[in-house]
């Protein structure tokens, strides 16, 4: 299935994954010439996820693949940093200038989300992503590998990439169980966008903290919010829901926790990152 043209060889990839790194490879595969195809689980792309600050490198990268616009489009010039006491009273500013004045302008903050989604729509027409569905097996070939899917057909390929996240399904089927290769650091994060919330203030990133415990909450466009909740815990979350878990932590933890989680009371799961 390798392609020779001149010195070149193009080859049929799977990408396992449609997230920022899925995405990302796919465009870079497509641009070269080969031919990527994205399986994600999801059954549609996702949206959601935290707030990421990106420049550096990142940044440069994708100036190189024409997203500059959509990028900054998407992004939010956050101004400041502020740190809340449990009444809300202020009890830290840091202006985002400073860093901007250490960086550049090639900064902006966007939820992961959005920039995986400006990822994405470059090569949505023209790349094949086969939605809702994962693989279950990969069975190494002297010319590349078979692949069997938890719903479609088997299919052949001559490379096989994962870019499915934290806990990816390929490592997991190539090297073996999670256990083996992650370091739990003894946080959990949690993050997700809610429609309506009050109060909101334009363009500041509120932060709470308590011994073990952070909350963050950021308005977006459209009266949406999104919040961002940290905390240390076992590695085990005794069958609790990612819900239950955040009611456990932050019922009574003050500032707007409480207002915070009946909020969540609406929030769609697949949009959300637990
Ligand atoms: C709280 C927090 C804040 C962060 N802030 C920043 C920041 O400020 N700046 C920064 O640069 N980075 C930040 N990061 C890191 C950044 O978000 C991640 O590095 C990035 O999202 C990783 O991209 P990825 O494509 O590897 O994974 P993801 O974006 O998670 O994508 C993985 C994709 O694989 C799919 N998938 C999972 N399992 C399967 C399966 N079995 N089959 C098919 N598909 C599957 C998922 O649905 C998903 O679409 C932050 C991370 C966290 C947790």
């Amino acid at each position: 299935m390798i392609h020779d043209v001149g010195h070149n060889c193009y080859m049929q990839v799977a990408i396992s994954g449609a997230g920022i790194a899925g995405a990302a490879l796919g465009h870079w595969l497509h641009r070269t010439g080969h031919t990527p195809t994205l399986f994600e689980q999801a059954p549609q792309f996702r949206t959601g996820g935290y707030m990421t600050d990106f420049w550096g490198v990142g940044y440069q990268v994708a100036k190189r693949m024409g997203l500059e616009e959509p990028i900054r489009k998407a992004g939010y010039r956050i101004e400041s940093l502020r740190s809340v006491g449990r009444h809300g009273e202020v009890k830290a500013e840091l202006g985002v200038n400073v860093f901007r004045r250490m960086v550049g302008e090639d900064f902006t903050s966007l939820p992961r989300g959005d920039l995986a989604a400006a990822i994405y729509e470059t090569i949505e027409d023209e790349v094949e992503t086969v939605f809702g569905d994962s693989i279950a097996a990969v069975e190494q070939r002297g010319d590349g590998v078979r692949l069997a899917f938890e719903n479609g057909p088997p299919r052949d390929f001559d490379l096989l990439i994962g870019a499915d996240g934290l806990h990816s399904n390929v490592r997991r089927l190539v090297f073996g169980p999670e256990r083996e290769f992650e370091h739990y650091l003894g946080c959990k994060v949690a993050a997700c966008v809610v429609d309506g919330y009050r109060p909101r203030e334009e363009l500041i990133y509120f932060t709470y903290n308590i011994s073990g415990r952070q909350v963050g909450r950021v308005s977006l466009r459209d009266d949406r919010t999104m919040f961002l909740f940290i905390f240390r815990d076992q590695h085990e979350d005794a069958g609790l829901t990612p819900k239950e878990q955040l009611q456990n932590q932050f019922r009574d933890a003050g500032w707007e926790c409480r207002e915070m989680l009946a909020a969540l009371d609406d929030v769609d799961d697949s949009t959300s990152t637990w």
